[in-house]
């Protein structure tokens, strides 16, 4: 009972049970044949014997000799002995009818019910199995009526005495006999049970789980060594959780227990479970281990990050520091240039007005003809002068943004005749050409004074860089909605190089020739500021040797309206 009970209720996959004495009990073992004990049972058992070896070759008379020995006989035993040899003998006669009638019927009565032969089993089931080959057909009431009553017995652990072999050869004759009728749940425990009394000699052991003597299979012992469970590996993890109250652990956790031998692969905790098994290990882990992982995952990107923030914002702060030391650096440099320009450009015409003063008044008596060629030169000079801090001044401005224009519409032909008169004083001298055309009526909006002063620059250059032989010209166009003015002049030209560069502040192709025209390398560099902030252009076109013509191309005053 108690092996039925736990394997169906799997609570275990095998049970065996030992009485007092430390013998098996259940699965219940063969037990020794009984030959009845008095006179008369004894010789009746040497019928028995005789009877059975006459079987082969004369069933009639064995049969007879059996009914006789079933008659007699006081021992049930050896009745039912003899009853089983007379059914076998009529089947063997093709009596089949009689065979079914001993195995069913007679046999069939409550006294032989427990009737067992020479090997202990119990004859009566076996007998009805033996019933049932005979009648062959399934479907008959009679096959089911004793079908029934064999699975009955088969099933029964409470009263029946059948031995273990015994039933496990019966449930699997039924099986292969009537495979859809019938299923034993406990035949595989019985087999298991059998085969592990085959491989262990069972003694009391102490209550530990240990590996039995069969491959992937544990037993444990109760207090007492009266039971021994059986367990497979995978059914025993399985026993072992579902005892595990889910409710004495957190959600979150999930709680395992593994064979002695494995390793917990990512087991948060892990220890020993304790003395009943012994090297077993419980394991303690995440259920959701990504969860876990997510988290980390999440923490590192933070991480990364912060750490690519503060990365970047140092990368941003040393280029703010850098530009502004570029810039402090640029602006040293630009002062040392301006100053060493400055005196210098200052001192070559003051020095010379000062030689002509002194010429002038070391002179005990004033020519007037010379007097006057004195004062025309310091006359010049001083317009030199005047130009050059008119530049410096405008270019000051300029770097402190402090360069304002009041721009109103302007007829091109005024700025080119505002530009000729200042300069003409100058281009009228013998061996300079100076043609001029005034250009288009359609106005642009500027700042008069602001490109007047750009054109003179370019016309002082154009004075400037040009051999004894001068031809300079300003011209001004309409063309495209702008209105271009072109200075051109026959003079020392620019390579394409040095054309790049002309309009850098301070930048001079070559120094000597410029200081002794009285510039500094600034003109071109305002120039280019004033053309811009008209929204011009400004270009150039130049041969070395063969002339250059500047271009600044202004926006016509319709297109423009943005300057008003
Ligand atoms: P600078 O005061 O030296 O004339 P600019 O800025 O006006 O300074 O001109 C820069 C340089 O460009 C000059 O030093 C000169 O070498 C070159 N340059 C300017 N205009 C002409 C020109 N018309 N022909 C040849 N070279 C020129």
């Amino acid at each position: 009972a108690l092996f039925v009970a736990l394997v169906t209720n799997n609570q275990a996959d095998a049970v065996i049970c030992f009485d007092q004495t430390g013998a098996v009990v259940y699965p219940r073992p063969t037990t020794a044949a009984n030959t009845g004990s008095t006179w008369n049972d004894r010789a009746l058992a040497a019928q028995l014997r005789d009877a059975q070896n006459a079987e082969s070759f004369s069933p009639e008379t064995a049969a007879a000799s059996y009914a006789n020995i079933a008659a007699q006989a006081t021992n049930t035993d050896l009745a039912a002995r003899a009853l089983q040899g007379q059914a076998r003998c009529f089947a063997l006669s093709g009596k089949k009818e009689q065979a079914l009638e001993t195995l069913i019927g007679v046999l069939g009565q409550e006294r032989f019910a427990r009737a067992t032969d020479e090997q202990g089993r119990v004859i009566v089931p076996n007998a009805e199995l033996r019933a049932l080959e005979l009648l062959n057909n399934s479907t008959n009431s009679q096959t089911q009526a004793v079908l029934r009553k064999l699975k009955e017995q088969l099933t029964n652990y409470h009263t029946s005495s059948i031995p273990s072999a015994q039933r496990r050869f019966l449930m699997r004759e039924l099986l292969r006999l009537f495979p859809n009728q019938v299923e034993f749940p406990t035949l595989p425990a019985e087999d298991l049970a059998a085969r592990y009394l085959d491989a262990a000699s069972p003694s009391q052991t102490e209550p530990v789980l240990k590996q039995a003597p069969l491959p992937d299979l544990w037993q444990f012992s109760s207090a007492h060594g009266r039971v021994l469970v059986l367990h497979h590996t995978d059914a025993l993890l399985q026993r072992l959780a579902s005892s595990v109250s889910p409710q004495l652990l957190p959600a979150d956790l999930k709680l395992s227990l593994l064979p002695p031998g494995k390793v917990p692969d990512q087991a948060l905790l892990s220890m020993l479970a304790g003395p009943l098994l012994p090297g077993w290990r419980l394991a303690l882990d995440l259920k959701e281990r990504h969860l876990f992982e997510t988290a980390a995952e999440q923490r590192i990107a933070l991480y990364v990050w912060s750490g690519t923030l503060v990365l970047l914002t140092v990368l941003v702060l040393a280029l703010l520091v850098f530009r502004l030391i570029a810039k402090q650096l640029a602006l040293t440099q630009l002062r040392n240039d301006l100053v060493a320009n400055v005196t210098h450009e200052l001192k070559t015409p003051l020095s010379s007005m000062r030689l002509l003063v002194d010429t002038l008044l070391a002179s005990p008596q004033l020519n007037e003809k010379t007097a006057r060629e004195y004062l025309d030169l310091i006359a010049k000079e001083n317009v030199r002068l005047s130009r050059l801090i008119d530049n410096f001044l405008t270019f000051s401005r300029i770097e402190r943004n402090k360069y304002t224009f009041r721009f109103a519409s302007v007829k091109p032909s005024a700025l080119v005749e505002a530009s000729a008169a200042a300069v003409r004083d100058r281009f009228t001298s013998p061996g300079c050409s100076f043609k001029v055309e005034s250009g288009p009526e359609s106005p642009v909006v500027a700042d008069s004074d602001a490109i007047v002063a750009a054109l003179v620059n370019l016309l002082d250059n154009a004075y400037k860089y040009t051999g004894e032989e001068k031809r300079i010209t300003l011209t001004a166009h309409a063309q495209n909605g702008h209105v271009r003015f072109a200075i051109a002049d026959n003079g020392i030209g620019l390579s394409p190089r040095e054309t790049r560069r002309i309009f850098k502040r301070f930048y001079q192709v070559d120094q000597r020739l410029s200081r002794g025209a009285g510039g500094c390398g600034l003109g071109l560099s305002i120039v280019q500021f004033i053309v811009k902030a008209h929204h011009g252009d400004i270009q150039v076109q130049s041969e070395p040797g063969k002339g250059s013509t500047f271009v600044i191309s202004l926006p016509a005053a319709e297109t423009n309206p943005s300057l008003n």
